[in-house]
């Protein structure tokens, strides 16, 4: 309970009794300003039952105390300040007045907060971008995908002081956009997140930036040391971002483009978001390009006995380690000594996605994100026939994810059938968004001359099968060269490698035989991968994207 409370709003210069119970939205460091490597006081930023804020500042006396003892986003009472106006130019909330702590003050952190952290003011963009006139001296919280950037640029600043300067562009739900320039820190922060072709939208929040217009282009930059940037954190506002963002972008794209930029003015005209190429496991094997690329599929193996599924490594590095000498194993890369070897995940695994199975070796990192636990951790592992893989590593089996693999020489001329994985992506929305719809829309090229493909295969996102009031649902990807075809067999039209939605009955679900062998059902929602067998009784109507081979379906429908 906040009784006994005083409220942030309330905060006056006649009394020194405060008592806050508040939250640390922000705490930074404030140098000096003529001398960056000395700190003149430490500022924070608090938030109180009713959403309102302050600034609280503790000066040099009192660093000792207090230096260290604050976290972010935490809860915690607070008694006694000198509040007083400090007249900052550049202000970090709407209060007045700022609270300096005293030697009479007391903090206790609250373990078990009686209120919601509000972390974030977050100002829309199109209110920055339509302003009359623009109120540069508030500082404020941005949220958005980031879907442009250009180089980072070393620069000088009028202090001789050298940094690091970089523009990023974001975008809201509606994709309006603007240009945040970076500096410092910030840049070396964000830079590995911003790989060429990834598949996971970049959320970013910036937390106390500062507004700007210059030639009539508005911008926001970090300012000093107070901004900061949340990438993907895992917080409300960035899952309800993403959830938005992943159910409205009508098609899967590629996340982040390069800008090639002379400033911040050509940056975000030249941005469009694109397709991503999610390619499929055919089009993959068939790849004469070197290189990365992403394809979609479901685990359905693991090639492993009881001893090749993981290698010996240095404790230090990823490095391979071979026989020790004498009894310890000296690494070649880091020189690390060490009396036993570490043990790392190297697996072999094989993909299906509809149009064909893929082999690929999976290393440490990926191994570990799939099942969640270290190969060590696993490798006594009873297995039941006493030959096998440890059976933790079966929790990778059935697992619908993205991969991003590279294509070499090796793979293009057949010497080498087993492709190395750089990364995956195990997020279902993404990977439900990019998988099936890919599918569909490679279609047409898998299709031969004459529209009549080799095989047989039907790729559909299928949801609430079980409910009643759903029995049209699902990707509306290509409607507008779509025809719905019910029981029927499918027209000429069909089979000229048009992209189609059909409609199917089903008697019921076991009619179809998925690759997984098994509906995966979660909240309410049935989602069927891949099946390979149709069946035309009614009871249910489904929606499907297919692309078929004649004679196949003409064997699978009534009257045939
Ligand atoms: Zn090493």
């Amino acid at each position: 309970m906040s009784e006994g409370y005083d409220m942030l709003m309330n905060v006056n210069a006649k009394k020194l009794e405060w008592k806050f119970q508040v939250y640390v939205v922000r705490i930074w460091e404030n140098p000096n300003r003529y001398n960056q490597k000395e700190v003149n006081s430490i500022e924070m930023v608090l938030q109180d039952i009713k959403g309102e804020r302050i600034q609280a500042s503790i000066n040099k006396g009192l660093f000792k105390k207090w230096r260290g003892f604050f976290e972010e986003f935490k809860m915690y009472t607070m008694s006694n300040f000198i509040v007083v106006d400090k007249m900052e130019k550049i202000k970090t909330t709407r209060n007045w007045w700022t609270s300096n702590f005293s030697h009479r003050t007391v903090v206790v952190r609250v373990e078990n907060p009686s209120f919601s952290l509000e972390p974030f003011c977050l100002k829309p963009i199109p209110k920055l971008l339509v302003a009359e006139k623009l109120d540069d001296s508030q500082l404020l919280d941005i949220i958005g995908e980031v879907v442009g950037k250009e180089d980072p640029r070393d620069i000088i600043t009028s202090k001789r002081k050298e940094t690091k300067r970089m523009v990023v562009v974001i975008a809201d739900l509606d994709n309006n956009n603007l240009d945040c320039v970076l500096f410092g820190d910030m840049v070396d922060q964000i830079v590995p997140h911003l790989e060429d072709g990834r598949v996971e939208p970049l959320i970013v929040v910036l937390q106390f930036f500062k507004p700007s217009r210059w030639n009539d282009k508005v911008s926001v930059q970090s300012h000093f040391d107070v901004s900061k940037i949340h990438v993907n954190p895992d917080m409300k506002e960035v899952h309800d971002f993403r959830k938005s963002l992943l159910g409205s972008v009508t098609s899967n794209s590629v996340r982040i483009s390069q800008v090639s930029g002379h400033g911040v003015q050509s940056g975000a005209a030249k941005l469009k978001r694109g397709g991503v190429v999610v390619k499929s496991i055919e089009d993959a094997l068939n790849s004469t390009e070197e290189g990365p690329i992403w394809i979609g599929g479901t685990i359905v193996s693991i090639n492993a006995g009881n001893n090749d599924w993981f290698y010996k490594s240095c404790r230090k590095c990823p490095k391979k380690v071979e026989t020790p000498i004498g009894n310890r194993y000296e690494c070649s890369k880091c020189g690390h000594t060490h009396g036993s070897a570490s043990l790392r995940y190297k697996v072999e695994v094989m993909a299906y996605d509809g149009t064909g199975s893929i082999t690929m070796l999976m290393w440490d990192r990926e191994t570990t994100q799939l099942i969640g636990r270290q190969a060590e951790q696993i490798k006594d592992e009873d297995c039941l026939e006493g030959e096998g893989y440890p059976p933790t590593l079966d929790n990778m089996i059935d697992k619908k994810l993205l991969f991003k693999i590279n294509v070499k020489t090796a793979n293009i001329n057949k010497h080498d059938q087993v492709y190395t994985i750089m990364k995956i992506c195990d997020d279902e929305d993404i990977v439900e968004k990019n998988c099936p719809m890919e599918f569909i829309s490679n279609s047409s090229d898998v299709l031969t001359e004459n529209g009549i493909s080799n095989s047989m295969d039907v790729s559909a996102t299928l949801a609430n099968l079980k409910s009643d009031n759903n029995s049209q649902c699902s990707v509306d990807v290509v409607e507008d060269s779509v025809t719905s075809l019910k029981c029927k067999i499918p027209t000429r039209r069909a089979l000229n490698g048009v992209k189609h939605s059909v409609s199917l009955n089903i008697d019921n679900e076991e009619d179809f035989q998925l690759s997984t062998n098994k509906l995966g059902q979660k909240g309410g929602k049935k989602r069927i991968l891949a099946a390979h067998c149709l069946r035309t009784r009614p009871m249910k109507v489904l929606k499907f994207h297919l692309y078929f081979n004649l004679s196949d379906i003409r064997s699978t429908l009534p009257g045939n």
